[in-house]
């Protein structure tokens, strides 16, 4: 079996390695898809707190299971060899202070499959733990269903932002989590939907994903304060700008993720004096379910969104490609014969 490994900093590599076996309560799932994002290019670059290398990347997977291990039917679940699966990636401790109360999205042992010390999905076959998987319907597209992990971050942005009908919602950037955050806020019943990107090519994605409002820059926009604003970008200036577009008791989400060592500039007086709201999001929490509930509803225009699928042998360039900003969403099919353009 054949596996992307990134072997140390910087470093990758492709191996042969045996088949991996279930072990209690685990399934092995041959991939179908999995997702490339910026939560691999800071794994890579040993940005990423706590990863520990060699790893095996790969954390928006889906697949088929191929084995599963002892244990795994004696409770509620019911896998069988077969099943066409979406994989969680998060794992979490179930003992820390955060766990406990609730909050296992920020355990203090969080681990990633594919992010710190679990290998990921960017290999022929990998194991995951059953209480990570969750069935598809037959009808579902595998390849597109790679976009149910990070629509399942974007849930979890959703839900702790108010869900008013009629609000008027801003969204930073145009990249695949912008993309997903703008279309749930047509669904969570916003009035409009703006969404803003430098990258014209991308806020093409956004007119196919049917969000109307696309602006190079917010000051085109006819309107001038939102009552959500939703920095997808990370970027501080981004950032900065966002901050100043909210409206009196209005929200502001720092959903993109910014370089931890920067900072960034706000009014706190205005914060004070217009009892504006910010609030951050951390992964998946309570949300895969919905979000495979909501992916096999067509909530989102998944097609339009993917634009190239890579070989493992291809993997550099799929990095490389990501890192120059081209595409859309890319994602690696490991076991597939050949990389391919989906949209040109
Ligand atoms: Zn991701
Ligand atoms: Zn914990």
């Amino acid at each position: 079996m054949r596996a992307l490994v990134f072997s140390s900093e910087g470093t990758l590599s492709l191996e042969e390695r045996p088949t991996p076996v279930p072990g209690y309560k685990e399934v092995l799932v041959e991939t179908a898809a999995v997702g490339i994002c910026g939560t691999d290019v800071h794994v890579l670059d040993g940005e990423f707190e706590g990863t520990e290398f060699p790893l095996v990347p790969g954390h928006e997977a889906t697949g088929t299971i191929r084995a599963v291990g002892d244990g795994v039917n004696e409770g509620v679940f019911d896998f069988h060899v077969g099943d066409r699966v979406a994989i969680n990636p998060s794992k979490t401790c179930g003992e820390c202070e955060f766990c406990v109360n609730g909050h296992q999205n920020l355990c203090r042992f969080w681990d990633g499959l594919g992010v710190v010390s679990s290998d990921g999905a960017a290999q022929q076959l990998f194991v995951a733990p059953a209480g990570n998987v969750y069935k598809l319907k037959p009808e579902t597209d595998l390849f597109e269903a790679a976009l149910i992990e990070p629509l399942a971050c974007a849930i979890r942005g959703w839900d702790i932002l108010p869900r008013r009908l009629g609000d008027h919602v801003l969204v930073y950037g145009s990249g695949t989590m912008g993309l997903l955050m703008a279309q749930l806020g047509r669904r969570a019943g916003a009035a409009t939907v703006t969404i803003v990107d430098l990258n014209e090519d991308r806020l093409q994605t956004a007119a196919e994903c049917g969000i109307d409002l696309r602006y190079t820059t917010p000051d085109d926009a006819a309107r001038d304060k939102w009552d959500v604003v939703i920095d997808c970008t990370g970027n501080i200036r981004a950032i900065e700008d966002a901050l100043t577009r909210v409206k009196p008791a209005g929200y502001f989400q720092d959903f993109g993720v910014a370089p931890s060592d920067r900072t960034a500039q706000f009014s706190p007086f205005r914060v004070y004096r217009d009892e504006l709201t910010i609030v951050g999001s951390m992964a998946v929490h309570n949300s895969f379910g919905r979000a495979v509930e909501l992916f096999e509803a067509g909530a989102i225009n998944a097609r339009a969104m993917i634009s190239h699928s890579f070989t493992l042998d291809d993997y550099a360039d799929a990095l490389a490609m990501f890192r120059a900003g081209h595409g859309r969403k890319l994602q690696v099919r490991p076991n597939d014969t050949e990389s391919r353009v989906l949209i040109g």
